[in-house]
């Protein structure tokens, strides 16, 4: 227990109790360290001092963001509620409403709504997200990761044409030149979610440039828990020597130049973007090394990626 000298009298008592309440903690203790690390960002929100009084419910009078009405304490809170979001990027609390905080708000709603408009309003969805998000993360620990390289590190490759002969001059024979790539966030089997994947085997070629890029994924979502609610940590193979799924030609996971991610909402033959979940940030983190992108070369397949033009 700390601070404990918070609650001198009901009144604080009761304040702590209408704070502790929407954050799922539990009641009736003085300020437990779950309280207290629950309160802090509203602390630092609202600039209060060392006192609580008065103690602010987890909500805003006025939207924030894009277009919202932009009261000074409404974004700071925001603010500091999408730095406890996101553990890699944060944003400066002062209260304005600028093209960073917009972004991150795009950011948060990308995981859950599909055209994400960069506001949030007073008791929508996004408020109760970040509410709910909030509330887990004073319960539950988030691993971290560390030495993740940064996304200002994708390089366009020069990948050969997608063309079988192209593709065995640059990566050598099918099933050759198999290597390890050492993932920079645990993945779990798309079809077994009990089963963790922490290494994939690819062509030793496509090694580093798929390090970078799963690293950028997990920068973009700012932790292992956005990546998982994004589904990007479900893998769905890498080298695997076959023809084509109704074809005759090889596979291009033949030379392990492509992996598959959360094929489940992301099929062989389901419409992308119309039907298909494949956001399509990731696939311009796949663009940047080069990748080329099943969704958008043939509006599904959305789950495939691979290193040719
Ligand atoms: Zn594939």
């Amino acid at each position: 227990m700390i601070r404990s000298h918070w609650i001198p009298c009901i009144h604080h008592r009761e304040a702590t109790e209408r704070f502790q309440s929407p954050l799922g903690i539990h009641l009736g203790d003085p300020t437990d360290s779950s309280t207290y690390s629950g309160f802090k960002p509203f602390q630092e929100a609202t600039l209060l001092g060392s006192t609580v009084e008065p103690v602010k419910t987890p909500t805003i009078s006025g939207s924030v963001g894009r277009g919202g009405t932009n009261f000074k304490a409404d974004v700071m809170l925001i603010q500091s509620l999408l730095n406890r979001v996101f553990s890699n990027r944060k944003l400066v609390v002062d209260g304005i409403a600028g093209s960073k905080t917009n972004s991150a708000i795009v950011q948060f709603q990308k995981r859950f709504l599909r055209s994400p408009d960069a506001r949030i309003d007073p008791g929508g969805t996004t408020i109760r997200k970040l509410e709910t998000k909030i509330a887990e993360s004073v319960n539950t620990s988030v691993p971290v990761i560390e030495d993740a390289p940064l996304s200002n590190t994708l390089m366009k490759q020069a990948w050969p044409a997608d063309t079988d002969a192209a593709i065995t001059t640059f990566f050598g024979e099918r099933d050759s030149n198999r290597s390890y790539l050492q993932l920079p966030y645990p993945m779990r089997l798309a079809w077994d979610l009990g089963t963790t994947v922490t290494r994939i085997q690819c062509n030793t070629k496509v090694v580093d440039s798929l390090g970078r890029i799963l690293s950028a994924i997990l920068e973009f979502y700012g932790s292992l828990e956005g990546v998982q609610e994004a589904r990007m940590d479900r893998f769905a193979g890498c080298f695997a020597v076959r023809k084509m799924r109704g074809g005759t030609s090889w596979s291009r996971h033949s030379w392990g130049i492509a992996i598959d991610i959360d094929s489940e909402q992301n099929g062989l033959t389901t419409a992308w973007p119309s039907k298909a979940t494949m956001p399509e940030d990731v696939i311009k983190i796949f663009e940047a090394e080069g990748w080329k992108s099943g969704a958008r070369a043939w509006g599904r397949d959305a789950m495939h990626f691979q290193a040719t033009h």
